[in-house]
């Protein structure tokens, strides 16, 4: 029994560790310019992939009154759209990445406003979601630089994802997490776990908002580097908060439309869960 246990554990991790060899060839600059710029980011749409993301995310931290002392983002890679609604709401904003060319990445917008990146559409977009003039894209961007304190080393499939002292078990009022899950598991039951590892992070009460994809096998991470997924469905996205101990409040879906497909992975929708830690 016993050896039966540790021989499916020592799977398990090889299984990850497979997985952890493929981000060795993640490029920021690659993966932002395949996802992150028309037609997945077109503002002028609003049946492109990123404005579904960032209006839910608004909608999320408005309807719900969604605030508190700290916002915690796992697995931001180099991206910081996931964070610019929630920043308004929160005295403190925790970004983390496993890979340091994603944290280098943030750190040059966030410290130095040096990024290749131009976030400043996305900011712009976020403050017309929040019923202000897009010239407050400034006051935004100064809001989300004054109010990150770190950027965190993590990995999801430890029980406690973040450095051991970091921060304090069940101490984020809230979670986001996008596209991080299932693009680093090697199965549904290693994104299952790691789903409950990051609930180790969040206080009793505090809120999930997790975003991810669909119907998905493989992304590119690079004009090379082809990273497995884990195809998810929206029953077992629900099956997975549930026996991890969450109250699902919303599940919405965007189902990809044919101009979305651009080459880049085989990404049939995107979920949006808003849940709740008990
Ligand atoms: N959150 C970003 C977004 O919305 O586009 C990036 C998502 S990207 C598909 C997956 C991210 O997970 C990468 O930045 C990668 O470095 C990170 N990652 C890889 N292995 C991880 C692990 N074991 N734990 C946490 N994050 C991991």
């Amino acid at each position: 029994m016993k050896e039966e246990r540790m021989e499916r554990e020592n799977r398990q991790e090889t299984a990850v560790a497979a997985v952890a060899a493929f981000y060795r060839g993640f490029d920021p600059e690659a993966y932002l310019k395949y996802n992150y710029t028309p037609p997945r980011a077109d503002f002028s749409r609003s049946d492109s992939i990123v404005p579904w993301k960032l209006n839910c995310l608004h909608k999320a931290f408005k309807e719900d009154a969604i605030k508190g002392d700290i916002l915690v983002d796992i697995g931001s890679g180099p991206t910081l759209y996931q964070v610019m609604s929630g920043c308004e709401h929160f005295n403190r904003v925790i970004l983390s990445d496993f890979l340091e060319v994603n944290r280098s990445e943030l750190k040059k917008w966030l410290k130095d406003g040096q990024s290749n990146f131009d976030w400043t559409p996305y900011l712009k977009h976020v403050c017309e979601l929040e019923g202000r003039s897009s010239s407050a894209w400034q006051e935004k961007a100064e809001r989300l630089r004054s109010v990150v304190t770190d950027i965190f080393p993590v990995n999801v499939h430890h029980p406690f994802p973040f450095p051991p002292g970091s921060l304090p078990a069940s101490s984020a009022d809230c979670l986001v997490s996008s596209f991080c899950l299932e693009s680093v598991s090697p199965d549904i039951s290693s994104f299952t776990q790691a789903l409950r590892n990051l609930s180790s992070l969040l206080r009793s009460g505090g809120y999930l908002l997790l975003i991810g994809a669909l119907g998905e096998s493989f992304y590119m991470a690079a004009p090379d580097v082809r990273i497995p997924v884990v195809p998810l469905d929206e029953a077992q996205v629900c099956a997975s908060l549930s026996v991890t101990g969450f109250d699902l409040l919303q599940l919405s879906v965007y189902r990809l439309i044919p101009d979305m497909l651009v080459g880049v992975d085989d990404v049939k929708g995107v979920f949006f869960a808003k849940a709740r830690k008990p």
